[in-house]
């Protein structure tokens, strides 16, 4: 592997083969481990494209970084280089009459919402991830979130995307084109920038909070607030997860409104709530449930999954009201394979928000393997880029 050659693309400084980087950069927040080779870090749109040239003629497979908070090892090396894009950090004029803004993949998304907030916007895609995730990372998983049941995924917000593929062609993908990049986990290509849609922020946002005696009640709550076009989020926490945050040990639901439709709209009250719901992964990974998944159901097979989880006294949260639930696990628990051989029987998807990366090809289904080999022909047919992923 010719380091000198890639060295004079980007800079001396900012090619690294030192130990600790390759530490670093093995990993990311799946707990996946993998042999990294190198980091590069491109601080410009075009370096990407020039990288990609430099790869295709090494053999070596690049792989997409952006903050590395994917969990399900889509970032993580297979004997290949990394590409840190967290400097591709451009930031351009708000469009406040469209709406728009065009960024570069490397922001942060809490980044961009602090500057949005200056003129009343906001990219309202919120994963809990969402003050290190980076845009081109969320596009490149179709990061969902907390107000998915409002917003849906980040899909809907890229007006146009730019992509260097693995042949180092540069595509402007707009309209349908969006879904070529949009939740393929960067096996299509880099994504370098985009331009985002925005919403006004809400002038005033209120929640609930209750707890249920069973799934059952909980599930008839959640079918009225659905009706409600003023939810934003609706959140559901199983009695194990309550348990472990000190709450009630009962399943509750935590739902947001975009005005007047919930019981709380003390400001500090709601954001201490949030606070509580996005410790929740990191206080079950401390008590020894670091494995999180991300199953998608609906109608009843989502009454299924919640009803199996309660029995196995499984820790789970979710975003209810799209139906993604976020069951955790002990390393090495089996009832993880039990959970994805009944997703299928029960008419659901293995991603709901996380993606596949390394962890879930296995639970993948033919229609999909087939589709993601096709747009791997068609971007990277030389596999450049995040070569055994997805499929
Ligand atoms: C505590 C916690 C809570 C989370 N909550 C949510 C949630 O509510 N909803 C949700 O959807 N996700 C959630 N996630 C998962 C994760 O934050 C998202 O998948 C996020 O979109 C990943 O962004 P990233 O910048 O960290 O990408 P990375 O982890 O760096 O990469 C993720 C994948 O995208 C590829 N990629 C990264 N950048 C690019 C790029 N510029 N071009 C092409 N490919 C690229 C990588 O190769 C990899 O396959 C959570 C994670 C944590 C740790």
């Amino acid at each position: 592997m010719n380091l000198e050659r890639l060295s004079t693309l980007v800079g001396e400084e900012n090619v690294s083969t030192a130990i600790e980087d390759r530490i670093v950069y093995g990993r990311d927040a799946s707990r996946l481990e993998g042999e990294c080779q190198a980091v590069v870090w491109p601080s410009r749109p075009e370096q990407v494209a020039a990288i990609v040239e430099w790869a295709r003629r090494e053999g070596v497979d690049l792989v997409p970084r952006g903050a590395g908070t994917g969990l399900c090892g889509g970032a993580v090396p297979q004997h290949s280089v990394v590409v840190d894009l967290s400097r591709l950090i451009y930031i351009g004029p708000v469009d406040l009459g469209q709406r728009r803004i065009r960024v570069g993949a490397g922001v942060a998304l809490g980044a961009l919402n602090r500057h949005l907030a200056a003129d009343g916007l906001l990219l309202p895609v919120i994963p809990g991830s969402h003050r290190a995730a980076s845009i081109g990372g969320m596009i490149a998983t179709d990061a969902a979130g907390l107000r998915a049941v409002r917003y849906g995924t980040m899909r809907n917000w890229v007006e146009e995307v730019t992509l260097v593929d693995g042949l180092g062609r540069i595509h402007r993908l707009a309209g349908d084109e969006v879904n070529d990049a949009a939740g393929w986990e960067g096996i299509t290509g880099f994504v370098t920038e985009a331009t985002m849609r925005l919403i006004p922020l809400p002038a005033r946002r209120t929640v609930s909070l209750l707890p249920f005696d069973g799934e059952e009640a909980l599930l008839a709550q959640r079918d009225r607030w659905l009706a409600d076009p003023r939810l934003t989020a609706l959140e559901y926490i199983n009695r194990h997860a309550a348990e472990a945050i000190g709450w009630e040990a009962r399943p509750h639901l935590l739902a947001e409104f975009d005005s007047d439709g919930g019981e709380i709209a003390d400001p500090e009250r709601i954001a201490a709530l949030w606070h509580a719901r996005d410790g929740l992964y990191p206080v079950l990974a401390r008590s020894g449930y670091p494995v999180i998944e991300d199953p998608q159901m609906e109608g009843e097979g989502l009454a299924t999954l919640l009803a199996w989880l309660e029995a196995e006294g499984i820790p789970a949260f979710g975003h209810l009201g799209v139906g993604i639930m976020h069951p955790c696990f002990h390393p090495n628990d089996e009832r993880l394979a039990a959970l994805y051989e009944r997703v299928a029987e029960w008419g659901g998807r293995v991603s709901g928000e996380h993606g596949i990366g390394l962890k879930k090809k296995r639970w993948t289904d033919a229609a999909f393997q087939a589709e993601a080999r096709r747009l791997k022909e068609h971007y990277d047919p030389q596999q450049v880029i995040n070569r055994g992923k997805l499929c």
